[in-house]
């Protein structure tokens, strides 16, 4: 809409690269469903500085599980990534986001065995994470989300119940299982290769999805947040705050969410301020 009216748009080629994540749950979580004004939002912010970290971390836990995306360190310590045809397409220890957004509908699964989700079960290996808030393991998963997760006695049982192709799966997996024995991956060159995925209950988790989550374009703005045209004059009585306005580039956790807010309300009250009384 601000283009249309004359605002230049810059950054409109950068973003940062895929990351692999869960599709969200389709159910709401509670907190999303609570009601949202000013004087609500106070009130939830003050009685959650009054709740004991538990209560913090398993809101986030239950966020991670629902909203995820899956840790790099599942490939380092062994699992393998296959797409929706059933088939490995790349090494999952080098950049396998990138190699996931060129997959059939951008969709690939996790695949590992027990000994693998018993490690996965506690700390230091988790499957998802809020750096430094909650931790969410295999069980999270398995609570939280079982249509994403599937378990089995034999892989094909397992994947049979979420894969499309569980014969591929498990024809993949036994391929794989012979580089491990050989130590090398005669498909791909992915070293380390882990431990194979051998030993029963075998898991499948899926489908994890190649995200494009952050960009960079938008409308540019000067420092009062009012929209500028092509050149570079503001445009009276547009103002554009958040990720709509491009040109502030920023990397590292919440920093998005942050300038979101913080632009936002600061645009607000200069074109408040801008208002004829
Ligand atoms: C998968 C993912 C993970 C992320 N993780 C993080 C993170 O961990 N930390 C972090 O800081 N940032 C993260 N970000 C980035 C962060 O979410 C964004 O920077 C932030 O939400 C931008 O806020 P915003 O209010 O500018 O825009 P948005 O949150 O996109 O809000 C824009 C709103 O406008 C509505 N809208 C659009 N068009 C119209 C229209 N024509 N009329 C009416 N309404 C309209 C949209 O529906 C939307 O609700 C993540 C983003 C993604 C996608």
């Amino acid at each position: 809409m601000g283009s249309e009216v004359g605002g230049r748009l810059v950054n409109m080629t950068v973003f940062k690269r895929p990351d692999i994540r869960f599709p969200p749950a389709k159910k709401k979580l509670w907190h999303e469903l609570l009601p949202n004004s000013r004087f609500l939002v106070n009130m939830y912010a003050a009685g959650s500085s009054l709740l004991p970290d538990s209560v913090i971390t398993t809101i986030a836990k239950g966020i991670l599980t629902t909203r995820g995306a899956p840790d790099f360190g599942m490939f380092r310590e062994g699992a393998i990534l296959v797409n929706n045809r059933g088939e490995r397409f790349t090494d999952e220890l080098k950049n396998p986001h990138q190699a996931l957004a060129e997959q059939p509908e951008y969709q690939g699964y996790i695949i590992f065995d027990s000994k693998f989700a018993k490690k996965f079960s506690s700390w230091p290996c988790f499957v998802s994470t809020a750096a430094g808030v909650a931790y969410a393991y295999v069980q999270d998963y398995e609570r939280d989300t079982p249509d994403i997760i599937s378990k089995g006695q034999t892989l094909r049982e397992a994947a049979a119940r979420i894969h499309p192709q569980p014969d591929t799966v498990v024809r993949t997996v036994e391929r794989y299982n012979s580089f491990v024995e050989k130590q090398g991956d005669t498909d791909f060159g992915r070293s380390p290769l882990g431990d194979g995925i051998v030993t029963p209950p075998f898991y499948v988790m899926g489908p994890a999805m190649a995200y494009i989550g952050i960009t960079w374009g938008g409308l540019d703005v000067d420092s009062n947040f009012q929209v500028l045209n092509e050149p570079g004059q503001v445009i009276p009585g547009l103002f554009s705050a958040g990720r709509n306005a491009g040109g502030l580039m920023m990397m590292g956790h919440g920093l998005g969410l942050a300038w979101a807010l913080t632009s936002g309300r600061l645009a607000g009250k200069i074109a408040a301020r801008s208002v004829p009384a």
